[in-house]
């Protein structure tokens, strides 16, 4: 079995923009590239794990957000050995996607799917993301946890009326940082 890396995207790889769904915001973070290759030293697989509510908005089809995955994983060397992504939302725009999922975050239906596919030991496998949702479907699939601190999710984080909050593992202020606590 391997050993993976389940990363958020936005926020963690590239600039959170809000909706993102346009290559021209794809800005990837400073040091992303270094992380992840020393990551890949290690011997872990990377897996992206992230909620895509611009596919039931309407704002983008399946198939160009996996186009705007590829473009991503083109600027960072092609690091990141597969997406997965939840298209669902419960207030979807289209009612294809309309529906409550097993695998939007928090829940942790897509990490225990690509665990499945790739054959991943969770035991020995991390979660970093910027937001409770990452963590909570960390825990949830029995993954070590790391919650990248931000401006961005501050705000959410303290007011914690969102998500039942349960506390990461540790505390990181990037990606790069984050490293210093997986062997
Ligand atoms: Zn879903």
């Amino acid at each position: 079995m391997k050993k993976a890396i389940f990363l958020d995207r936005d926020g963690v790889i590239n600039k959170d923009v809000g909706l993102l769904y346009k290559k021209k915001d794809v800005k990837i973070l400073p040091n992303v590239i270094k992380a992840l290759k020393k990551l890949k030293e290690k011997d872990y697989l990377i897996v992206v794990i992230t909620n895509q509510p611009v596919i039931a908005r309407g704002l983008i089809t399946e198939k160009r957000l996996i186009e705007l995955n590829n473009f991503l994983n083109s600027l960072i060397e092609n690091l990141i050995d597969e997406f997965y992504f939840c298209p669902h939302h419960p207030n979807a725009n289209l009612e294809i996607y309309r529906r409550i999922c097993e695998c939007r975050k928090p829940a942790p239906g897509l990490i225990l799917r690509a665990a499945k596919d790739l054959d991943i030991d969770l035991t020995k496998s991390w979660m970093i993301g910027d937001m409770p949702s990452d963590i909570v479907s960390g825990k949830s699939a029995g993954l070590k946890t790391i919650l990248i601190e931000s401006e961005k999710n501050k705000k959410v984080i303290e007011t914690g009326k969102k998500w039942d909050i349960e506390e990461s593992d540790y505390k990181s202020k990037n990606l790069l940082d984050a490293l210093k606590y997986i062997k």
